[in-house]
């Protein structure tokens, strides 16, 4: 049984983006915007600030207060579009209510989209033709490519179909040659639905969701939910300590994918700085 580093794959990763960023002239630089004041989003925000420094990128973080108007932030968006030291745009969701969130993704100019949300690069993706890919899930081929598993063939099954996650991760899969099955809160019969998958993806956002029994000997489990509980102990949508005795592979909370989405982001920053500068 195999437990699936993302933390060492990160970490292999961003020496990697460190090295190539070493040799370039200029430095690729990241706006991140937070609205508001989620806990949360703090930590996100600030873990991607830090992967910005550990690699050498300029990185600019953008508080902005809960009462910031739709327009102030397209404005600011459009600010950042035409400022030619960033080359990347990435607003922490979720925004507060009263702002549109599909508006503000799409005003993002799609070259410097390094969450990969706006339509013209989901729309690529789909098409198998990406350029910037939603980070979560690229960061899961990354770690299923550096684990020598190769899913051309086998039957995934994807639970949780949200933009951000789940729709992506389901064609990254289907790119990748696997055939994939899409299981949200309407789906019946999960747990059969799950028994069959060669790989199992859980991005559900609800704690030890998948039970050990639910999957088959011998299979591969990407768990991507972070869930805290009341003691304040983190945990995945999969019960980890049952599961692992049945598994082939696994990814452990924390110290899985988390990491792995960070990385990707910087990675993505780093193919925008390339594209926009034709390197
Ligand atoms: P989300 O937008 O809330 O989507 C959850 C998905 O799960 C929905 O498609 C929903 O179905 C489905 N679902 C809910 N209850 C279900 C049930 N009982 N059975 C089957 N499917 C069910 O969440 P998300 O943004 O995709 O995030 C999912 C999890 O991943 C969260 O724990 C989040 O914190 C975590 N996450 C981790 C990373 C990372 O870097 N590791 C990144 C992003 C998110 P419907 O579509 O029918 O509503």
């Amino acid at each position: 049984m195999q437990i699936i580093d993302g933390k060492k794959i990160s970490e292999e990763l961003k020496s990697a983006i460190a090295l190539e960023v070493s040799g370039l002239n200029s430095k690729p630089g990241l706006a991140v915007i937070l609205v508001g004041d989620n806990a949360a989003s703090k930590v996100y925000v600030n873990n991607k600030e830090k992967g910005c420094q550990e690699v050498g990128f300029n990185s600019i973080k953008i508080n902005r207060d809960e009462n910031t108007t739709e327009k102030e932030l397209l404005q600011l968006i459009q600010d950042l579009n035409n400022d030619e030291t960033i080359d990347g745009i990435l607003v922490q969701l979720p925004l507060p209510n009263h702002i549109d969130t599909k508006k503000v993704i799409e005003a993002i100019d799609p070259i410097k989209d390094v969450d990969g949300f706006h339509k013209e690069n989901m729309g690529r993706l789909l098409q198998n033709n990406p350029t910037l890919r939603p980070c979560t899930p690229r960061g899961v081929m990354t770690m299923l490519e550096k684990s020598n598993i190769n899913p051309s063939g086998l039957d995934a099954v994807v639970i949780g179909a949200s933009n951000i996650v789940g729709r992506p991760m389901a064609i990254e899969l289907l790119n990748a040659g696997a055939t994939v099955t899409i299981c949200h809160s309407k789906t019946q019969d999960l747990p059969g639905k799950v028994k069959s998958a060669d790989i199992v993806v859980a991005a559900v956002g609800i704690p030890r969701f998948v039970q050990a029994d639910w999957l088959k000997k011998g299979s591969i489990v990407i768990d991507v939910g972070i869930n805290r509980l009341e003691t304040g102990e983190l945990v995945g949508d999969v019960d980890f300590d049952q599961a692992k005795d049945v598994v082939n592979a696994i990814t452990p909370v924390p110290g899985g994918v988390g990491p792995m989405t960070i990385a990707t982001l910087l990675e993505n920053t780093l193919l925008a700085h390339k594209y926009r500068n034709k390197l």
